[in-house]
């Protein structure tokens, strides 16, 4: 049987990390809305065109797109074994559409972990993160630093605090975040799937607590 599973997290709780080691190991894929569409702008499809139009100005991108997309994805081979889902359902609406195509598929979601830490402990992690120019590597000046400061080590560029980790921009984000995909957490909660990770910790203990609860799935 296939397992599906929604992670839910504010930016900075690092589940995208986890994410993709959880997907890795569990040889689940990884659906992440956002590269959904960058692969239809990419591939100028006539959804391409709309999508780029939309996010230019700013716009969401409306539920039902979002939906068939996904729809068409989860028919790839790939995901035989389960998939996890990464920015997506970011609301109840999203969420009931997501459980009406699993359905049709003879699954459900099967377990919600939420990703949580208190506001203060995800703004210095933000803070203090830098991106390789180049390669795209990220660092963290106090967890993870470059070995030459400022510098990457993989390839020597230059590193860049990125807009979006600036605090107006994160505070931003956050903010809709706590209006449109909060209550996915009391949504899942009432479902019996939801599981809360304390993500202020390392990520190796992180990494842990999200692997016995996998097992407990059958996962491993
Ligand atoms: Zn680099």
């Amino acid at each position: 049987m296939a397992l599906y599973f929604v992670f839910l997290g504010k930016q900075g709780s690092g589940k995208s990390t986890y994410m993709k080691g959880i997907a890795a190991s569990g040889r689940l894929a990884r659906i992440s809305s956002g590269e959904l569409f960058r692969d239809e702008i990419r591939h100028n499809t006539e959804l391409g065109k709309k999508i780029e139009k939309l996010v230019n100005s700013g716009k969401l991108v409306p539920d039902k797109l979002v939906v068939n997309l996904l729809k068409k994805r989860l028919e790839h081979s790939d995901c035989s074994r389960g998939a996890i889902f990464d920015g997506f359902p970011r609301t109840i609406g999203q969420a009931r559409a997501l459980e009406k195509i699993l359905e049709k598929k003879g699954g459900k979601i099967n377990l919600a972990l939420n990703f949580a830490a208190p506001e203060k402990v995800l703004l210095e992690r933000l803070i203090g993160r830098r991106q390789c120019m180049l390669c795209g590597k990220i660092y963290n000046l106090k967890s993870n630093p470059p070995r030459v400061e400022g510098k990457c080590d993989e390839c020597g560029a230059g590193l860049y605090h990125r807009e979006d980790d600036k605090p107006e921009a994160i505070k931003k984000r956050w903010k809709a975040y706590d209006k449109r995909t909060k209550p996915l957490v009391e949504y899942y909660k009432k479902k019996g799937i939801l599981h809360t990770i304390d993500a202020s910790k390392e990520i190796d203990k992180v990494m842990k607590d999200v692997g016995k609860k996998l097992k407990n799935l059958g996962l491993n």
